[in-house]
């Protein structure tokens, strides 16, 4: 017998590839003959389940699914490539330009300018100018001073919260709790809170004001 009959091992992983009986020359005596496979067999049972989350990519807006402990990914749409890092600006930073998945939060007393950031959720406290994509939400916070480019799916600006946006921002939908200067352009609908404040001028499908809820400046159309 040489060593291309032995019996092969079919349980778990091969250690050797796969032969089957090749039609021509099967009981010629010239043995095995067509290597068909060397992939390992992974038992359904076996595989291990991956945890999964949602990522929107930046640049065509679709959503899909990919492994939460990824460092990057890319979408399954358009194929753009991202990295997944969150990160927490500090005066100083040497990152300007931020594409990522991830989150980016600027805190209070940062003062950072010529940002280019697209992210997920955004949060700033701080007083920045660039441009500032959200993919999912935007929180203004604080002091917040944004000059620049700002657009996000969903703007919150919490209760206490007195931000300033030059010239505007851009939304889908917005609630407001505290007080927000400049210009606020929503597609969809804009929710002033009672004690919230939107001092600007702001195009909305739908603009709620809570009694104690205050607008001042035109209604764009
Ligand atoms: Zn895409």
């Amino acid at each position: 017998m040489n060593s291309s009959e032995q019996p092969l091992k079919t349980a778990g992983y091969r250690t050797q590839p796969l032969v089957v009986p090749g039609n021509s020359c099967y009981g010629h005596g010239h043995g095995w003959a067509q290597v068909v496979s060397f992939a390992p067999q992974v038992h359904k049972e076996e595989r291990v389940k991956v945890p999964m989350r949602d990522m929107v990519c930046h640049v065509c807006g679709k959503s899909s699914q990919i492994p939460a402990a990824a460092l990057s990914a890319q979408c399954v749409h358009c194929h753009a490539y991202f990295e997944t890092t969150h990160y927490v600006l500090h005066s100083g930073t040497r990152h300007r330009i931020l594409h990522t998945l991830g989150n980016v939060i600027v805190p209070g007393g940062v003062e950072l300018s010529h940002l280019d950031v697209m992210c997920s959720d955004l949060v700033i406290s701080g007083k920045v100018s660039g441009r500032f994509c959200a993919a999912q939400r935007l929180e203004l916070r604080g002091r917040a001073r944004i000059k620049g480019e700002l657009s996000a799916d969903f703007l919150s600006v919490p209760s206490g919260a007195s931000v300033t946006v030059a010239p505007s921002v851009m939304v889908r939908n917005a609630e407001l709790r505290g007080e927000l200067r400049g210009r606020l352009i929503a597609k969809g609908q804009v929710h002033v809170y009672s004690n919230g404040r939107l001092l600007g001028a702001c195009r909305a499908e739908k603009l709620l004001l809570d009694p104690g809820a205050e607008h001042e400046g035109v209604l764009l159309t």
